[in-house]
């Protein structure tokens, strides 16, 4: 069971993760991209932080939107709107709940995933974030199908974005400003399924210091 705190957490969390990551990211961008995708991420949360504390003791659906709004208007470029989009409709998914079983979270990452697809157009192998998206939420929904509890589901979820983090550094670029360097984008590793995967570990990370997991 994930809890309302959990979620909360899993943003504070992130939101330091990606502070601490801020250069680290940003470097990813230099050689495909223009150098901005930690500034983008750790803006973005700051601004998310700065939301939190009118919204902590509302229900998950209102608080993962309100994180979605914050990143929309302050975040520019493609990772602002891709990454809003993901906690909108993640969000959106999880309307009204204060707590959520397996399948919820499993509703919740894939409402996110669905609505970057829709908003970015993109598919796997176009070397994003959804290459490290994507798997996650399949190796989540396969661990809870065999019985995992929600630690392992989550450790699963996490080597699986790693694994696609790790699998875009071969990838041709076709969406986004990696695209433009076309064939020079082979042989780095995607900033956005970078983010997405320190996303996704530090909500492994803040279930499983939560005993009640
Ligand atoms: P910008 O590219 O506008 O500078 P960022 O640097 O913040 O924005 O984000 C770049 C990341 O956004 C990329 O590494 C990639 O993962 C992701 N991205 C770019 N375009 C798309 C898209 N169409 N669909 C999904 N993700 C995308
Ligand atoms: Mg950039």
């Amino acid at each position: 069971m994930i809890t309302k705190d959990d979620i909360v957490e899993w943003l504070k969390a992130s939101a330091v993760v990606l502070g601490e990551n801020a250069e680290y990211l940003t470097d990813l961008d230099s050689p495909i991209g223009d150098a901005d995708h930690g500034i983008n991420m750790d803006r973005g949360f700051k601004k998310i932080m700065s939301k939190l504390p009118g919204v902590e003791d509302k229900d998950i659906g209102t608080i993962l939107k309100t994180a979605g709004m914050a990143l929309v208007t302050s975040v520019g470029g493609a990772g602002g709107p891709l990454y809003g989009t993901f906690y909108l409709d993640a969000g959106k998914a999880v309307a009204g709940k204060g707590e959520l079983s397996a399948d919820d979270l499993v509703l919740l990452l894939d409402a996110g995933l669905k609505g970057v697809v829709r908003i970015g157009k993109t598919r796997l192998c176009d070397k994003t974030m959804v290459d490290a998206i994507h798997p996650a939420v399949e190796a989540l929904r396969e661990a809870f199908a065999d019985g995992k509890g929600t630690v392992e589901a989550l450790h699963l979820m996490t080597d699986a974005a790693h694994k696609g983090m790790k699998d875009t550094i071969p990838m041709l670029a076709k969406k986004g400003r990696a695209s433009y360097v076309g064939e020079r984008s082979i042989g780095h590793q995607d900033p956005g399924a970078t983010s997405s995967y320190l996303i996704l570990k530090t909500l492994m990370e803040t279930v499983e210091s939560n005993p009640s997991a």
